[in-house]
């Protein structure tokens, strides 16, 4: 199924869960069952990461061939194309399109900083808007594309981001999926700014619940999420070392952000799982026992 169809099918709101490929065959055996357990909670779809580079085509590809043909999952299969020539970029999405996915997120990525010696094809496309350009008249897929209610960590200004998000749309996205924030004003704000330049399709906001005090300084850093002074204070009365403490503050936090974000009329929750399924049980089993989800 075409993901963009989900919103006006279904009345409720989607679950959906953001799952990477694993790198040793360890971590393999943890997501199978990380797997098993987001599947019983019958998410509307879950997507799946690709490294930048094309650092994880095959594992990206195998996982998402998993979640579809034995799980019977609907996928979203992102796709980054900093640094692949027009061939690759193809043979990538011939694949996914062999495989039966309709839904591709379109992301330009980001150099690979493990491989120092990669060297970027010279005909790599600059933005996440040429690939949408690319794939628009050559596939049917249904497109997603990303959006930072805080601007994107390189971008000129906010302002200038959001013109070149409602150029991904006008190139062909059906939807966005937004980067994570701890602070929902900031997304109201950042949706109202793109509603305001024409931006009408769904914007689905990814919550990233604290697993980590360590993890979460590290990415907000890495993606340009800024963390409220309410979260610090919060965070410096537990004991950066009670795992169990910080990660059930981490779930508290998301649910209540989740609460607010549904309730002001987010068309679904996407959870950035890092393939852990602990806190995203708990986050929509709580949300489906309000009545939320
Ligand atoms: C939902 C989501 C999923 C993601 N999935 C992955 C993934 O699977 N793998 C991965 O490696 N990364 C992923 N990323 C991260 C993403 O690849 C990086 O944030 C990357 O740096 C930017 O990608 P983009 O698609 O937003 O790029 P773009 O939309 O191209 O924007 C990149 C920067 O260029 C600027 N810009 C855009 N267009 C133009 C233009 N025409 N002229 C001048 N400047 C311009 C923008 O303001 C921004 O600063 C994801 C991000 C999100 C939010």
């Amino acid at each position: 199924m075409r993901v963009i169809d989900l919103w006006s099918e279904k009345k409720k709101p989607t679950v959906s869960f953001e799952l990477y490929p694993a790198r040793d065959p360890a971590a393999a055996e943890k997501l199978d069952k990380v797997i098993d357990r987001l599947a019983k909670l019958e998410p509307d779809f879950v997507s799946v990461t690709f490294g930048a580079g094309g650092s994880t085509r095959e594992g990206s590809y195998a996982l998402v061939k998993k979640l579809k043909q034995e799980k019977g999952l609907e996928v979203v299969a992102y796709f980054t194309c900093w640094g692949l020539g027009p061939e690759q970029i193809s043979a990538v999405l011939d694949d996914y399109r062999e495989l039966g996915v309709e839904t591709i997120l379109a992301a330009r990525g980001d150099p690979p900083h493990d491989q120092p010696g990669f060297q970027p094809h010279p005909e790599s496309l600059a933005h996440a808007s040429d690939l949408i350009a690319f794939i628009k008249p050559r596939y049917d897929f249904c497109i997603a594309c990303a959006g930072y209610p805080e601007g994107h960590v390189e971008a000129a200004s906010p302002e200038k981001d959001l013109e070149y998000l409602k150029l991904k749309v006008d190139r062909g996205a059906d939807f966005v999926i937004t980067n994570y924030t701890y602070d929902n004003d900031l997304f109201f704000a950042f949706q109202k700014r793109a509603r305001a330049l024409g931006i009408e399709m769904p914007i689905l906001p990814g919550v990233m619940p604290i697993y980590s005090v360590k993890m979460m300084e590290n990415l907000a850093r890495l993606c340009g999420a800024s963390i409220p002074d309410r979260v610090r204070k919060d965070l410096e009365s537990l004991d950066p070392a009670d795992k169990k403490a910080v990660a059930a503050y981490g779930i508290d936090l998301a649910c209540d952000l989740w609460r607010g974000l549904l309730r002001g009329g987010a068309p679904g929750i996407h959870i950035y799982t890092m393939d852990r399924s602990k806190a995203a049980v708990q986050i929509v089993t709580t949300l489906r026992d309000e009545g939320l989800l």
